[in-house]
């Protein structure tokens, strides 16, 4: 497992200097949905979208992704999470340097949503991810023999209680263990390059995956590395 606490922008250029090849990538990156929030009256204050950031305001959704595109092995899955706003611009930017093929758009449904503005819209309960593989080669898609064909939907709750970090977006770690264990397979090295508080890192370690994240923030970054640094070693016996 290695861990880094920079820009993954700028670490992209180490990783290509150093001819790392990766056999997945799963990422999380920042969708650029927060707003500003401004309660100045309690009549306005639920009309307000959420903040978690500076640096989900103005993050380039983009141009990260052929370039990062170009360290991941041939037979490997890309897997991005991404606001349903972006999703059309995301899956024409991965299929733009005709290298990579969207396959489908997996949904988390999230089994105890957020209640906001409830009399007004609909319960906001689904996030969405896109699964895309390396043109012409092999992908991995280990369906479980008991199911006889596979939803591309992952029913968890969001992460509350003892899993709970700072972070105001960590995904569910039973959420990435599934899918992980779905498009991965033991043994193989996994990069997250938004990995945020390493949730993605946390369930490859557990599933005996290899892992290199990448997370900007410091406050982050040390929780990442605390939850990585206390998943207990597994003897092989
Ligand atoms: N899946 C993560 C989890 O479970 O904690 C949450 C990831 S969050 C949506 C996206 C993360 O990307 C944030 O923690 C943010 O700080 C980080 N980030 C934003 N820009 C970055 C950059 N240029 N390089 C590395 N990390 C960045």
């Amino acid at each position: 497992m290695k861990i880094y606490n920079c820009d993954a922008f700028e670490k992209i250029y180490d990783f290509q200097k150093s001819k790392l090849k990766v056999d997945h990538i799963i990422t999380d990156p920042p969708y650029n949905i927060s707003q500003e929030n401004n309660f100045s009256s309690m009549s306005n204050a639920n009309r307000h979208g959420v903040d978690f950031g500076e640096w989900d305001k103005k993050f380039d959704l983009y141009s990260w992704i052929n370039i990062y595109c170009q360290i991941l092995k041939p037979g490997g899955s890309f897997i991005i999470f991404t606001s349903y706003r972006n999703l059309s611009y995301v899956i024409d930017m991965i299929e733009e340097d005709k290298k990579m093929v969207v396959k489908d758009i997996l949904k988390w449904i999230k089994l105890n949503p957020m209640p906001r503005n409830i009399n007004r819209r609909y319960v906001q309960d689904t996030e969405f991810a896109i699964w895309a593989v390396k043109k012409g080669a092999k992908w991995i898609f280990n369906k479980p023999r008991n199911i006889s064909y596979l939803r591309a939907e992952f029913h968890t709750p969001v992460v509350s209680g003892r899993e709970r970090t700072l972070h105001p977006t960590q995904k569910s770690l039973k959420l990435m263990k599934d899918i992980i264990e779905i498009h991965t397979k033991k043994n193989q090295l996994i990069l997250d390059p938004f990995m945020g508080s390493g949730t993605t890192g946390v369930a490859a370690l557990e599933l005996d995956r290899d892992f290199i994240g990448v997370e900007l923030e410091k406050e982050y970054f040390k929780i990442a590395k605390e939850r990585l640094n206390n998943i207990p070693e597994k003897l092989d016996l």
